[in-house]
């Protein structure tokens, strides 16, 4: 692939905490693709891969070590390595538990990522755009540019195209944002090549649990609010998780819906935990989400997809619901004046 990855014997391949698609799939396409080119890869996750995922994993459960199943375990595999691949995250810190291994490692380490603010300086090799869908889809670019692939994506691992495919279909919410003529391309390129996209997209929509759709109503119809300046935000306590059995991944896309509703021009999900609530934001064109996040949630991402977090104590002392719901209310009413649109 590079002369960096010709000189390594292992490597590890890290990702963001709360693995979405396209962490996952970005990282499973560039995996396999190592592993044919008869490289020892490690997947390293901070959590587990979540079950809605692990249509993507499965077969590659020795290759794959996360720091919830064995923090030692994880650790290690950073420490060993000679090579680093960061996918999809802009920092370190992104990788959450993983963060002072990666510091730590001297090895080199090479990003691929679409997210803004990259950390440049932390890496040997950056590969950064944001005008490109998906990690998934800046691997696929750049593995089928490689001399062995040589622009045939017939010759990427099946399982590994698949990945890339799903990892670039969730993070374009099915081709709905952040679409380029280069994601159409990736897409015409896989399907010319024979990728069954029609059992990707089954398994990404239409293997959902009951639950999932009783409490996407319940939300919708009980929980959402809508501001008169156009934030929409819903918010998931600990009870209501409990009470839908609610697993890791299986609310990604509820925050899109309250967006389609006309004059909402900014959507937020909330998720309660032990210690903070996690933050999804989606906006419309003229409302910068990575800025109300990066202002008043801890977090960022993309201009109109980002996440952060809202600390009890520190941002909400008493670290109730209704706290959470006055913050949103009040700072997405100093921003929404502010922003354009
Ligand atoms: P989601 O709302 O789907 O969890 O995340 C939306 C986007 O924001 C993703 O690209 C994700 O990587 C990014 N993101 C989510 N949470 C955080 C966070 O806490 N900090 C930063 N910097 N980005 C985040
Ligand atoms: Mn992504």
């Amino acid at each position: 692939m590079c002369a960096m990855t010709d000189e390594a014997g292992k490597i590890a391949i890290v990702t963001h905490m709360h693995p979405d698609g396209d962490a996952i799939g970005s990282s499973v396409g560039l995996l396999l693709y190592l592993q044919s080119a008869g490289k020892e890869t490690r997947l390293v996750l901070n959590d587990n891969c979540p079950e809605s995922l692990a249509f993507l994993t499965s077969g590659l459960e020795d290759r794959i070590i996360s720091y919830e199943v064995s923090h030692e375990k994880a650790l290690e595999a950073i420490r060993e390595s000679d090579l680093i691949f960061c996918l999809d995250m802009n920092s370190f810190g992104r990788a959450e538990n993983l963060e002072d291994a990666l510091r730590r490692a001297s090895c080199p380490k090479i990003l691929i990522d679409h997210h803004l603010s990259p950390d440049i300086g932390c890496f040997d090799l950056v590969f950064s755009e944001t005008a490109i869908s998906s990690t998934s889809e800046f691997v696929y670019h750049i593995l089928t540019g490689t001399p062995s692939v040589g622009g045939d994506p017939g010759k990427l691992p099946v399982k590994g195209a698949e990945a890339l495919l799903a990892g670039m279909t969730t993070d374009t919410n099915n081709f709905a944002n952040s679409v380029f003529p280069s994601t159409f391309r990736m897409a015409s390129e896989l399907l010319a090549a024979g990728i069954d996209r029609d059992a990707v997209l089954g398994s990404l929509y239409l293997n959902f649990r009951e639950n999932r759709f009783r409490l996407m109503g319940k939300l919708l119809s009980d929980n959402m609010v809508i501001t008169p300046e156009g934030t929409a935000y819903m918010i998931i306590d600990k009870d209501m998780a409990r009470k839908y059995d609610i697993k890791e991944g299986e609310t990604d896309g509820f925050v899109n819906a309250p967006l389609g509703i006309k004059n909402v021009r900014m959507s937020f999900l909330l998720k309660e935990e032990d210690e903070k609530f996690r933050v999804s934001i989606r906006s419309k064109k003229g409302v910068s989400a990575n800025k109300c996040s990066a202002m008043y949630f801890n977090g960022g991402g993309h201009e109109l997809a980002a996440g952060g977090k809202l600390y009890k104590g520190k941002d909400i002392p008493g670290g109730t619901v209704a706290e959470a719901a006055g913050y949103i209310e009040k700072h997405t009413r100093e921003f929404l004046s502010g922003s354009i649109g």
